[in-house]
């Protein structure tokens, strides 16, 4: 991708160890451009441990901001001058925003997920949502639905993670096992299954080994799966194959995109235009 770049242009980057992988670049650029934007968004590998001095490295030559993926996402929270409530309920930030020598913190990852689910036409209000795996998306994702009045029900392998995600609003939350029966059991019910393990993604040697439970969902519900490479997992295809609602992560990504770039700029932006682009620019528009 072309961009312009001229003596006024504002860096933006993503961080990461590894990066190199990393959508945000395409994205961001093709926001940018398509905005009229005087930025440019690069990728810039940082080493584990790094965080706090890649911090001063960032401030001192003039970045607007960035956003950071594994592993800083916890360590930058603490390092920040003001933390968007949301971000401090995750325990941690996936953007940051560089406004007069502070840091400002916020995750883009629980809104973005609510943004792109709204083309379920849900009422997530007392919705009964299964929410498979209990890592760091998962958290986003559990409290970002608790938020809006879901009742989440959290399985993971571990189940002592699925615990402790729960303990953050264990009045929406609860925890439970990862095996087919459970899961059968609970799909009776379920409104919305998302998907926030890495089974099924490109890469991975994990596959879901059972997908019975799908057959349980009521003809009403949704599927979302976090993942977006593959664009169709098997669980989506199954899903997909018994007539019920579905999505990947893909509109995820971009809407958390849009959404950090509101905090880089300090304001909000044409948002279906900028996520036009972004799609456009992932060869999905
Ligand atoms: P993470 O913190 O490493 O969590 C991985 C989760 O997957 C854990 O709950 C883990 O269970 C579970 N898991 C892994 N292998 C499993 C297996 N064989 N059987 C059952 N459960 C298994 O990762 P993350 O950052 O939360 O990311 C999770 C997924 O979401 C990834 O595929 C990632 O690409 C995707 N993601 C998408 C977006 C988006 O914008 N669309 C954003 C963030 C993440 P244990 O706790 O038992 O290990």
């Amino acid at each position: 991708m072309i961009v312009d770049i001229k003596n006024t242009t504002r860096k933006l980057c993503v961080i990461g160890d590894p990066v190199l992988h990393s959508k945000s670049p395409l994205i961001q650029n093709a926001m940018i451009r398509a905005l009229g934007l005087d930025l440019v968004y690069l990728c810039q590998p940082v080493k584990r441990g790094e965080g706090a001095q890649w911090l001063t490295a960032a401030r001192v030559c003039g970045y607007a901001g960035f956003n950071a993926t594994m592993p800083f996402k916890e360590e930058l929270l603490p390092l920040m001058d003001e933390v968007e409530p949301f971000a401090r309920q995750c325990g941690a930030v996936n953007t940051v925003s560089i406004r007069d020598g502070k840091y400002y913190g916020a995750n883009t990852d629980g809104p973005g997920f609510l943004q792109d689910l709204e083309k379920f036409g849900l009422s997530l209000q007392g919705l009964h949502t299964v929410v498979l795996g209990a890592g760091g998306a998962s958290k986003a994702v559990c409290l970002a639905l608790a938020e809006k009045g879901a009742k989440v029900t959290v399985c993971n392998r571990t189940v002592k993670k699925a615990e402790e995600l729960c303990k953050l609003a264990p009045e929406s939350m609860t925890p439970e096992e990862f095996t087919i029966n459970k899961l059968c059991k609970l799909s009776g019910e379920a409104g919305l299954v998302v998907n926030c393990t890495s089974l099924g993604m490109a890469g991975t040697a994990g596959e879901f080994e059972d997908l019975s439970f799908v057959d349980a969902l009521p003809s009403g519900a949704a599927v979302y799966d976090l993942i977006y490479a593959p664009a169709e997992t098997a669980l989506l295809r199954r899903s997909r194959e018994r007539g019920l609602a579905v999505s990947n992560g893909l509109g995820m990504l971009v809407w958390q995109g849009v959404l950090a770039l509101e905090r880089f700029v300090g304001g909000p932006v044409d948002r279906e235009r900028a996520h036009a682009a972004a799609l456009e620019a992932l060869g999905e528009g």
